[in-house]
């Protein structure tokens, strides 16, 4: 583990929970899903001394070419499993920095309606998906922590000969043995479809009536075109009427991360879906994107005219979000567990969070074979009231920048909505809810 080297709540931790971290453990786990959290889940576990295999549905790793904010929570994280330096020299051009919101009105002359107030180690990052992910990747050695590519999960069941160890199987026909699985296999989880078979359609993600228009455009490129805003360093979310465009930087300031929102508020969240078969992912031309935003100012038509290859994202989430995590031997982290609106850049930064908890009391010098469904309980009891307020407030965040919020759509209505939007996801302490965790267990008996 590196030395922190600044200000951190994580800083705090009590000593038990990290001492424990080099006792052999007498069980092997097994991830399912390899994107941001199960790789960040799986180092965390295996710099822990425990046992992992990794299984990934695609042939390599790889993630769509877009940017991803993780916030000062999530930099904390990845900062106390070690992580955080060698993402940072990785990725060089996206050091950590504090990168609070600027709220700029999307018409006119785009005056500025609020600064995110932020404290000086509110660290966070702005980085390229696949940097990120190759930058995980490394911290993994093949030979120890193998990652069983081609393996789409499709089935869960216990096992015959000794009921304690679960059997996953996968779409090729093939299975594998294990004590306890994490269902890291995002949004359209299969994990999470063959735990919560309660005939309630809860595990179905949920159209969320908003659409996502993505790329990515050369900051250069923009000056040139005449945009005066200034892009950098601040992200910023531009607001109007049932539409926002969040832009950040990336890459050294070079390149602007565009995400460009739409929302229908006419019907309610849940009663629209997708024709069957349609993708949530699709291209499109850069005309439709214009079109939607015809009547904004010039900075942002300028900008949303810039981008190259825009994609249109029909944004699906866990609205009304899970009961519980886990089954018996099975737990979920990430988007299978709380896969959310977009609009507090949280959502991978809880996914990381989850990773970091989950490690922890797994990595308990009491945590055996012969406990994990209890340890697992206590996971759920810690991570599901935090992550699935997170998925909640990001919907009213939503709200609020498209003129939605409690107290409307006035420039004075949504800055009063926006004060400390991210005080409770930013600052939180995860090594307290860990000891309540814990505390938990030992109340119960199965920790002493
Ligand atoms: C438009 C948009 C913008 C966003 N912006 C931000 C942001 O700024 N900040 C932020 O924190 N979050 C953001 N998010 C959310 C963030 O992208 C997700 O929370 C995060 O990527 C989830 O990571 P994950 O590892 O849980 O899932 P994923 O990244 O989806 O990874 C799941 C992995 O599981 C594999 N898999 C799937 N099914 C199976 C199976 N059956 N068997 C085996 N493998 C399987 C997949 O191939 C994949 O590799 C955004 C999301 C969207 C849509």
């Amino acid at each position: 583990m590196t030395t922190l080297t600044r200000t951190s709540l994580l800083s705090i931790t009590p000593p038990e929970l990290f001492m424990t971290e080099t006792i052999a453990k007498d069980f092997r786990v097994a991830i399912v899903g390899g994107g941001i959290c199960g790789l960040v889940g799986a180092i965390g576990l295996v710099r822990a001394g425990i046992k992992v295999d990794i299984f990934e549905a695609a042939s390599k790793y790889g993630e769509v070419g877009a940017g991803v904010g993780i916030g000062p929570n999530a930099v904390r994280v990845l900062r106390e499993f070690g992580l955080l330096d060698d993402v940072e020299s990785f990725s060089p051009e996206d050091p950590p920095s504090v990168r609070a919101f600027k709220f700029i009105l999307g018409t006119g002359t785009h005056d500025m309606l609020y600064h995110y107030p932020t404290r000086e180690d509110d660290l966070g990052l702005g980085v390229h998906r696949a940097s990120f992910l190759d930058a995980l990747v490394k911290f993994l050695d093949p030979s120890v922590t193998p990652t069983h590519f081609n393996k789409r999960c499709n089935q869960i069941s216990r096992s015959n000969e000794n009921p304690l160890r679960i059997i996953l199987g996968f779409s090729d026909g093939t299975s594998h043995e294990t004590d306890l699985v994490i269902g890291a296999d995002g949004i359209r989880s299969s994990v999470r479809s063959m735990i919560i078979q309660d005939g309630s359609k809860a595990e179905m993600p949920t159209f969320t009536n908003t659409v996502a228009y993505r790329g990515l455009v050369s900051i250069e490129k923009l000056k040139l075109a005449g945009v005066k805003t200034e892009l950098t360093p601040s992200p910023i979310c531009w607001m109007g009427d049932s539409r926002h465009i969040i832009t950040f930087p990336i890459k050294n300031d070079h390149v602007l991360n565009v995400v460009a929102f739409v929302t229908d508020f006419s019907i309610p969240m849940g009663h629209l879906t997708l024709p069957k078969g349609e993708p949530w992912v699709v291209p499109v031309s850069k005309e439709e994107v214009v079109n939607e935003y015809e009547d904004w100012g010039n900075d942002p038509l300028t900008i949303l005219k810039s981008i190259e290859q825009p994609t249109k994202w029909s944004l699906h989430g866990l609205y009304p979000p899970l009961n519980s995590y886990v089954k018996g031997k099975v737990g979920l982290i990430g988007d299978a567990a709380h896969a959310m609106l977009p609009h507090m850049g949280a959502g991978a930064g809880q996914g990381i969070e989850d990773a970091y908890v989950m490690t922890r009391l797994l990595a308990h010098q009491q945590t055996k074979a012969s406990n994990l469904e209890d340890v697992l309980q206590a996971y759920d009891r810690i991570r599901r009231p935090r992550a699935n307020a997170v998925l909640l407030r990001s919907k009213a965040c939503g709200d609020i920048y498209e003129g939605h919020g409690e107290s409307g759509p006035s420039s004075r209505g949504r800055e009063t909505d926006l004060q400390y939007l991210w005080e409770e996801v930013w600052h939180h302490d995860l090594d307290a809810d860990i000891q309540v965790g814990i505390d938990w267990l030992r109340d119960e008996g199965v920790f002493v």
